[in-house]
């Protein structure tokens, strides 16, 4: 069976005549040991999503499976699932084993037995070494890998992380990525991984979820969801994609409908059928990044570097692989 399952599952707040659809009639698979993401931006209904998997919520209506087993109405440490929070919630006054430790005392597990489990867990995340030290003696990133070793301590069979990378700098961000990812391959536990940050989604996740209002806009790999965005919102929200309306669509070629078209798969060609004044030019470092205004729409173009750049205010003409006219429903 599926890690985890949504059946039309709904979770409404404040009256019925005037409800907060925080998570609105979602249909969700998540395969076992998939590295799963939701993505979408604040208050899209990702926390609530969390929550209703860890039982901390429970669905105002529809059925939560975990393994093959409804529990909707299961309370939260029956269901072997644990969450790590992005303020990462440890006991200030305990020390890193005490905290990793922690849920096995809970437990009832001999001091012996479960200090050596922690100290396990430790070397797991590399901070085999700091066991005695207090969570406020060590750096934001030490920090946030207690955190999951205190998750991890418990063998969840999912594991839920809630944007745990957002109060990490960049470079530090970017090795916990890594980290994560490569614990999760080791572990092979399902994890079910929320972020508003479209390249930690793609960069990290088998699969993932893009979150808009409540609901699912899309559901797919990172490279469907960002080649193949079904709607206006997701070529939007997943990259800085150039969204043409359907008369401009219908100029290229293609039908009367909205479509993307990606920066990336634009060219310089005096042929091409993008003909406009360049309003914008920036240097990306690995290339540059050229804006131009045609039939009132602003195009972007991301050429690579080393190619001949355009003059700021000159006229040019772009093309594209017929290809990479992406047809969207809405
Ligand atoms: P996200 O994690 O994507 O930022 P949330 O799941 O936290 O989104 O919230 C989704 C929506 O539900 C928001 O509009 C939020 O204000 C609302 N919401 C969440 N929890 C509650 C609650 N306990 N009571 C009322 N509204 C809530
Ligand atoms: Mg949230």
């Amino acid at each position: 069976p599926a890690a985890v399952e949504f059946r039309s599952v709904s979770r409404h707040f404040g009256p019925s005549s005037a409800p907060v659809k925080a998570v609105d009639s979602v249909d969700l698979t998540i395969a076992e040991g998939a590295f799963f993401a939701m993505l979408g931006p604040s208050g899209s209904g990702k926390t609530t999503c969390l929550r209703l998997i860890s039982g901390f919520e429970s669905p105002t209506a529809g059925e939560i499976c975990i393994f093959g087993e409804n529990v909707s109405n299961t309370p939260p440490h029956l269901r072997n699932v644990n969450t790590v929070f992005q303020d990462y919630a440890l006991f200030p006054h305990m020390n890193v084993r005490d905290n990793v430790a922690y849920g096995l005392m809970v437990k009832g597990m001999a001091k012996a037995q479960r200090y050596a489990k922690a100290e396990e867990m430790l070397a797991l995340v590399h901070l085999d070494a700091y066991g005695s030290r207090k969570p406020g003696q060590l750096s934001g990133g030490q920090r946030q890998r207690v955190a999951l070793a205190r998750a991890l301590v418990n063998e969840p069979k999912v594991l839920l992380l809630d944007e745990p990378l957002g109060a990490l700098d960049l470079k530090l961000r970017e090795a916990m990525q890594d980290e994560l990812k490569s614990l999760q391959q080791r572990l092979g536990i399902t994890f079910v991984f929320v972020t508003h940050d479209q390249h930690e989604a793609l960069s990290m996740a088998d699969s993932l979820a893009v979150f808009n209002d409540g609901k699912i806009a899309q559901i797919g790999t990172p490279a469907q969801i960002y080649a193949q965005p079904k709607t206006r919102f997701v070529a939007d929200f997943v990259g800085s994609s150039n969204v043409l309306p359907p008369a401009l669509t219908q100029n290229l070629g293609g039908p009367a409908k909205w479509s993307s078209l990606r920066p990336e798969s634009l060219h310089l060609d005096p042929s091409g059928p993008l003909q406009g004044t360049v309003t914008s030019l920036r240097y990306l470092g690995s290339g540059h990044r050229v804006a131009i205004t045609t039939q009132g729409q602003d195009i972007a173009a991301i050429l690579p570097a080393g190619s001949p750049l355009p003059e700021p205010g000159a006229q040019i003409q772009l093309g594209f692989a017929p290809a990479a006219l992406h047809i969207m429903d809405e």
